[in-house]
């Protein structure tokens, strides 16, 4: 199995061992006479994959599972910023939300498709190189809305605001699982998998029940958290295959130390890369201008001397290197080191960093 030095921001890397399981999984599931992707979504073996996921993902996240539920939908998070105001906004209330680049725009704009979308704090003025002051949240929001990771832009919540009373609600698509907070904070997550935790194709929800209990109840079904909590993600055929990997890769997780153990791992990797660019302030400009903002999963920077562009990433491939290219909204270079992203990958990438800022 050939493997190149994968940055690529997602579809992302995925353990291999976890690949070679899923892989032998297709051909045939246990001793089950069936490939995984022929079992039935209401089957014994699937109800036991779909249990193992639920509780894996709480057991990483360190939350009570008598207080949340796990919800495996399809419609990517894109879906979410539309399922969120329409399940969690009531006549007359709005959701208040921090707005730090373009996927929590994007939140903001799907908002003010069924209600009011207030944003209580907005980096924009810095084009998105830091994270806002959140001051005081109002506390008559039906909830706030953070993006924990902005995946184009570089930088990462690593203190969560303090909402008092106010649901707190995240799009945690690039870095859940990737580093360890008290999740106990967040009323509500939900996060694309395919980021950092299985292929594309499944969104995981983690919704606190009582949050649940407030939800709007007479919606399409297929938009209603409701329904698909009470039936168990199986009101219509959930994504079998993607909720598959994402236990066996919760397993990986657990396998290297859970939660603390992958952010030691995902720490290691940023400090081995920024380490480089900083070392070479000529060459390279990280974008993130706060340091403590800068996210773990997502390095982004640009080359002080743009015309060399080119012969960077022509360089990068000559290593195997791959995925480096800037979102196309942004520009410059995106290093994107997701949980199974090898830390030997990262050290040989920080070389290259400095083999070309002395060439
Ligand atoms: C990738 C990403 C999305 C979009 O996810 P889809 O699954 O493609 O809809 C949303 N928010 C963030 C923070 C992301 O990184």
């Amino acid at each position: 199995m050939r493997r190149v030095i994968n940055f690529n921001p997602g579809p992302a890397v995925l353990p291999r061992d976890v690949l070679q399981e899923a892989a032998s999984s297709v051909l045939e599931l246990s001793d089950s006479g069936m490939s995984v992707l022929e079992i039935s979504h209401r089957a014994k073996a699937f109800e036991a994959v779909y249990h193992e996921a639920c509780e894996r993902i709480l057991g990483l996240l360190g939350v009570d599972a008598g207080e949340y539920e796990v919800l495996f939908l399809g419609g990517g998070a894109s879906l979410q910023f539309y399922m969120v105001p329409l399940n969690l906004l009531h006549p007359g209330g709005y959701g208040a939300y921090v707005d730090t680049g373009t996927w929590s725009m994007k939140a903001i704009q799907q908002a003010r498709r069924i209600g009011d979308a207030r944003v209580i704090a907005s980096s924009s003025d810095a084009r998105y190189a830091r994270l806002p002051e959140i001051g005081q949240v109002p506390d008559d929001a039906a909830y706030v809305h953070i993006t924990t990771n902005n995946t184009i832009e570089g930088t990462e919540w690593h203190d969560l605001p303090s909402t008092g009373g106010v649901p707190l609600v995240a799009d945690m698509s690039s870095d859940f699982l990737a580093c360890s907070r008290d999740h106990t904070r967040f009323a509500m997550i939900y996060a694309g998998a395919q980021k950092n935790i299985g292929p594309a194709g499944v969104t995981v929800v983690v919704v606190r029940k009582s949050l649940l209990e407030i939800a709007n109840a007479d919606l399409p079904e297929m938009l209603s958290y409701r329904v698909h909590a009470r039936e168990r993600s199986v009101y219509n055929t959930p994504p079998v295959f993607g909720i598959y990997v994402v236990a066996l890769v919760c397993r990986w997780m657990e396998a290297n130390g859970g939660l603390a153990g992958i952010e030691a791992l995902n720490r290691k990797k940023a400090a081995l890369v920024y380490g480089r660019l900083d070392a070479h302030p000529d060459v390279y400009e990280p974008t993130v201008v706060v340091p403590d903002d800068r996210s773990l999963v997502n390095v982004t920077f640009r080359l002080r001397d743009m015309s060399r562009e080119a012969e960077f990433l022509d360089g990068a491939r000559a290593r195997e290197m791959v995925g480096l290219k800037g979102h196309r909204a942004v520009g410059g270079f995106r290093a994107s080191m997701y949980n199974a992203f090898e830390v030997e990958w990262a050290a040989r990438f920080a070389e290259y960093l400095d083999d070309f800022a002395r060439s």
